[in-house]
């Protein structure tokens, strides 16, 4: 199949291409490279020995939008392209409802537009908001605590009245958990700018000693020791999720967790890069960070058995490969 991969520069993105060229489909990639580097798509090219075509546009314009699907015989939509940085939502709300509402509603007239029937939506586990864990796709969804959340929450909303509204209208709502982790080449990873807010790219940092040491966001939440649990998913995993439902589309909405279904604490994640890196992490426990939930990790049973797929890698295979990509990358 054709495939539009939008924000295919970015980390998710660009694993995701990687996966779908392996499997035989065709890319064309829109970004506008906010959040990336053109370098990103020769890469994904290099690994995958393939070919992808490159637009460099904003899909919030539909005109720049509606002449790809006019040049190519799209065949599904995979949608990435958002604004991501939870604080940065808080302090600039009006361009992340923009942005991540605007490019929504943007592909969705074009597939209706160019009768595309396939789209896949990356939504977030953020949407669950303080439910309780195992987070199950049937559970009502919370407010959560910032505009980057209520984005998601609303484009699954728009994605799901518009599938109403056109019975032929498949879609797939991912809703993803924590991605860590980098392709096994070192090529592409995760390369935010200025200082991480995630843990795992703030971790490869202080292993690489340019960052001094980790601040621990709290250890008085009612986990196994106290820090934070989060169900990380190695990014190649989730790109392979991507390219399973991309294969399992059958109409209406259907919405999938994508994660291993195991919650890891921030103390256990430390000592499994030890373990895999044979490196310490310098750390001191400080308050926790206003917004944070004390656990977070899927039930991803309806992944495995509607979609046939599940996480392969473990946290020392996510820790090793992300800790190779920061060496890596200047
Ligand atoms: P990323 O920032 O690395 O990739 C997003 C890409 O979209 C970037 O290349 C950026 O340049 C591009 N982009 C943004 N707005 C655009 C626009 N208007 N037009 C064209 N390109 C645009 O982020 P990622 O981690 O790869 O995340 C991909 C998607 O998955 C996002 O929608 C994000 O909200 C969602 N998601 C990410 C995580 C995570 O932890 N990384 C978790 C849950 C959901
Ligand atoms: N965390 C931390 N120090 C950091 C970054 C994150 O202790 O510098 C903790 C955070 O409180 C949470 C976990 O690590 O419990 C994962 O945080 P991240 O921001 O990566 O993911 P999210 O909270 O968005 O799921």
């Amino acid at each position: 199949m054709n495939i539009l991969v939008t924000g295919g520069a970015g980390y998710i993105g660009s694993h995701t291409c990687v996966a779908l060229l392996a499997a035989g489909h065709s890319v064309i990639i829109a970004d506008n490279l906010r959040n990336s580097k053109r370098e990103t798509v020769a890469k994904i090219m290099q690994i995958a020995v393939k070919e992808v075509a490159f637009y460099e546009i904003d899909v919030t314009d539909s005109r720049a939008v509606d002449e790809i699907f006019m040049n190519y015989k799209i065949d599904g939509v995979i949608h990435f392209a958002g604004l991501k940085a939870v604080g940065e939502s808080i302090e600039m709300p009006l361009d992340y409802y923009y942005n991540n509402i605007v490019s929504t509603l943007v592909l969705a007239k074009a597939c209706q537009k160019f009768n595309v029937n396939k789209f896949v939506f990356s939504s977030s586990a953020t949407v669950y908001g303080d439910n309780t864990v195992p987070f199950v796709e049937t559970m009502d969804l919370l407010p959560t605590t910032n505009p980057y959340g209520e984005t998601k929450s609303m484009s699954e909303r728009i994605l799901t009245d518009t599938a109403k509204a056109n019975p032929s209208f498949s879609v797939s709502i991912l809703r993803y958990f924590n991605p860590v982790g980098a392709h096994e080449s070192g090529l592409i990873g995760e390369a935010p700018n200025g200082v991480p807010n995630n843990l795992m790219p703030y971790v490869t940092q202080v292993a690489k000693r340019k960052l001094e040491k980790l601040r621990i966001f709290g250890n008085d939440y009612p986990t196994v020791d106290g820090t934070g649990v989060r169900d990380y998913i190695h990014v190649v995993d989730l790109a392979e999720g991507h390219v399973a439902a991309l294969g399992n589309l059958i109409n209406g909405v259907h919405t999938y967790n994508l994660g291993t279904g195991k919650g890891t604490s921030v103390l256990e994640l430390i000592k499994a890069f030890d373990q895999a890196n044979n490196i310490k992490i310098p750390y001191e426990i400080s308050d926790r960070r206003p917004g944070d939930i004390a656990s977070c990790y899927a039930d991803a049973s309806k992944a495995k058995n509607e979609l046939g797929w599940e996480a392969r890698l473990n946290i020392y295979d996510m820790c090793r490969d992300a800790w190779r990509f920061e060496k890596n990358h200047k």
